[in-house]
């Protein structure tokens, strides 16, 4: 039977014909959005006008929660969620795993005549204690010291994860030890979200701009995946292990005709698309974009953007919904940044801004950005911040399968710079060089034919090389990994540009100081604060073309930073300079900052330990025993034909090749194997150091001898499903 009529091919094929099911009731979006969430209206409808008045300020103005009003939320929450079919609820939180937790519990409480009641109290709702002692705490918490805490986020809402047994509530939480220290990725990101507020209104209010309470920032993650039929993902032990094929050749054809991008998007492939939004919005996260990336069935899901903490939950449930929702199309999500060699690995590009709460976007230049000083101060501060803090940014996406993309020749590259574009790059050059006095515009685009319209047209175009571009009203960093958190990456984000806020922010008060203000002065004031910033952060611009080899010599002699791996980037975390900062914007103490560190080198080192048993696992169990099979065919044929006296010549030269191929991957094992057991040092840093130069190379050569044998090892031996299989069958 050939392998590509193979029974379980077939099977993946045609499952979606036979799940197929009548057209379900057109979404009625504005209906079912947010229905299944605690949000604004449930709570407007539900809480008492004081109550709610409370909460809202907390809410939407960043105000203290006043814990008195804590029973009678958690009354209404209860009562609107068992309403819905609710048993249990949980508190939501994001420990330094990088994804999520619960620990579910149900309401229900015994009373005295032998029945029960649904309680939930205010306590329940605001404070839970998980033990701590099992989640990462990278030396913050010895195992015998458990306590931790999970805490309300009252600007986050609660939602409901349906089942068709019985639903439950999710409470997104905050989580902390005992003694005080965040362990989990919304605490930090809570903080820099106050630190980024502080700063922008103190710039703010050197602009004279007043009636501006409160300053956010705002995200908008696209996400990339990719949907491969489950009957292949579970016949792939490193798929289901590791979340990336360990072996397996390129097919004849990959992306290169460029045909999947934006193509059309398959039946089956589509209607898991339509449930997982009608899933997100019921949830209340407004995602807007689909479609088809550039890797053979790999895709794309993008919000409306949103303050950074909410977007950050969303983010997690988007990812959370898309894998759950596959799985009824009897699909599997790949989430992981590389889950096939050779081809696209997906990312996350996270577009940032600053927001206020007057409704004004800090990033948008306007039509003419030479004249808004605002802008340019926020946006000179923007660059000077990923200048400065370089190292920052490469290591909030620095995880072992990021790697794969960041520092190969791959989209991004690990060289962090800025695209500006063409118009904000002719502003910046005519402060350079004195004052700016026009702004390019774009103008009109005809196209040749009088049916088609004319179209306005950007002032400068776009580079998808770039790691970090300005894209009209924000920044898109696009080095995120796919399958992270993008919590951290914010934080960074915000920390930095709070940080040079502050030190532009110093440098304009130092020039006004003793000055008369006029506007005059100020604009003078404002222009030499921006130049003198631009000057000695300009190295970080860069219009070109990121992938290139002169790219990555350019970015050397400007002095850039080029931390190809994960433990490069990880070995400036603790940098003095980043201590400081994080301490003085008060995100994180050094005891966090450090555990952080022990956790993240820990993660990369255990990571990579696993993939290299499981390529061992495979290698030894699967993809040599096949090809000592056909070994066996082959002699037994090169010895039926000397029985009958005919040399069959082709037959014993594949027996050599083969014989040699085998050889090649029996001792590519074999020190893989010994390197992997090596482990090279009891020091986390030092198994990570040997993971780094010894493993990954020997699981590389391990690779290649087991790739070479799938392209010679016939169809019907093969014991793992192909590329050409995964990738293409749908
Ligand atoms: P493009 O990548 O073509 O610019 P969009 O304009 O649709 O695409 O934006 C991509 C993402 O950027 C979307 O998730 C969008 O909501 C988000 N975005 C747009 N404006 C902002 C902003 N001010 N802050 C943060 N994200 C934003
Ligand atoms: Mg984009």
């Amino acid at each position: 039977m050939s392998k590509l009529t193979d029974s379980y091919n077939v099977k993946a094929a045609t499952k979606f014909i036979r799940n197929g099911r009548a057209p379900s009731t057109p979404m009625d979006v504005e209906k079912i959005f947010g229905e299944n969430t605690f949000g604004l209206e449930a709570m407007k409808s539900r809480l008492p006008k004081g109550v709610f008045k409370s909460l809202l300020a907390t809410i939407e103005k960043g105000r203290p929660i006043d814990p008195t009003i804590a029973d009678a939320v958690a009354m209404a929450m209860k009562e609107w969620a068992t309403e819905r079919g609710v048993t249990h609820y949980t508190h939501w939180f994001q420990p330094l795993t990088g994804s999520t937790a619960e620990k579910h519990d149900s309401f229900i409480t015994p009373n005295k005549g032998g029945g029960a009641v649904a309680e939930f109290s205010g306590k329940d709702l605001i404070q839970g204690e998980p033990d701590a002692s099992s989640f990462p705490s990278g030396g913050v918490r010895a195992t015998f010291e458990a306590r931790g805490y999970t805490a309300w986020d009252p600007t986050s809402p609660a939602f409901i994860i349906e089942n068709d047994k019985g639903s439950y509530l999710a409470i997104p939480t905050a989580f902390a030890s005992w003694t005080g220290e965040a362990l989990d990725y919304k605490i930090p990101l809570l903080r820099s979200m106050e630190a980024i507020d502080r700063a922008a209104r103190r710039v703010l209010s050197l602009f004279d701009v007043k009636d501006v309470q409160k300053v956010y920032s705002t995200v908008g993650a696209e996400q990339e995946y990719f949907l491969i039929d489950e009957e292949y993902f579970y016949r792939r032990p490193d798929l289901v292990t590791t979340g990336r094929t360990l072996v397996g050749t390129k097919p004849p054809k990959g992306q290169e005709l460029e045909d999947h991008y934006f193509g059309s998007i398959n039946d089956r492939i589509l209607s898991c698309m339509l449930d997982t939004e009608r899933e997100l919005y019921r949830l209340g996260v407004p995602v807007k974009t689909r479609h088809n990336e550039v890797a053979p069935s790999q895709y794309e899901i993008a919000p409306i953007f949103e303050n950074s903490n909410l977007a950050a939950d969303h983010q997690q449930l988007t990812m959370i919904v898309l894998q759950r929702t596959a799985r009824k199309y009897g699909l599997v999500c790949l989430l992981h940044e590389k889950p096939f060699a050779g081809i696209n690995g997906s990312g996350k590009h996270n577009n940032w801004s600053m927001s206020t709460d007057t409704g004004m976007n800090l990033l948008d230049p306007g039509h003419n950005p030479h004249d808004n000083l605002q802008f340019l101060f926020f946006c000179t501060a923007v660059v000077r911040a990923v200048f400065k803090h370089q190292d920052l940014l490469r290591i909030a996406v620095a995880t072992a399968g990021n790697d794969h993309r960041l520092g190969a020749n791959e989209a991004p590259p690990a060289i962090l710079s800025v695209f500006l574009g063409e118009q904000l790059r002719d502003v910046f050059e005519q402060i350079e060089a004195g004052a700016a006095k026009t702004s390019k515009q774009g103008g009109l685009l005809g196209l040749g034919s009088p049916v088609l319209p004319e179209l306005p047209r950007h002032a400068g175009d776009r580079n998808r090389t770039s790691p970090f571009a300005f894209t009209g009203n924000k920044f898109e960093f696009r080095a995120v990994g796919s399958n992270q958190s993008i919590s951290f990456s914010n934080t960074v984000l915000n920390v930095a540009v709070a940080d040079v806020l502050d030190e532009l922010a110093d440098k304009l008060e130092a020039k006004l100081k003793g000055k008369k203000k006029n506007k005059k002065s100020f604009e003078t004031a404002v222009g030499e604060v921006i130049q003198s910033a631009m000057r000695v952060s300009k190295a970080i611009l860069f219009e070109g073309d990121n992938y290139s080899e002169e790219w990555h010599k350019e970015a050397e002699s400007r002095g850039l930073l080029n931390l190809r791996t994960t433990l490069d980037a990880l070995d400036h975390l603790l940098d003095e300079k980043n201590v400081k900062l994080f301490e003085r914007e008060g995100v994180l103490k050094e005891r966090e900052l450090h555990s952080r560190y022990e956790i993240w080198v820990e993660q990369y080192f255990k990571t990579i330990n696993i993939e290299a048993e499981m390529t061992e696992t495979i290698t030894r169990t699967m993809v040599l025993p096949a090809a000592i099979r056909y070994l066996r065919d082959l002699a037994n044929t090169a010895e039926a034909g000397d029985d009958i006296d005919i040399s069959f010549d082709g037959v014993k030269a594949t027996v050599a090749e083969v014989n040699e191929m085998i050889n090649a991957l029996r001792s590519a094992v074999d020190t893989l194997v010994k390197e992997n057991i090596g482990m090279g040092g009891d020091e986390v840093h030092d198994k990570a150091t040997h993971m780094r130069d010894e493993v990954i190379p020997a699981m590389r050569a391990a690779r290649e001898a087991a790739d070479k044998l799938e392209r010679a090892v016939p169809h019907d031996l093969w014991p793992l499903p192909t590329y050409q299989e995964i990738l293409f069958v749908k």
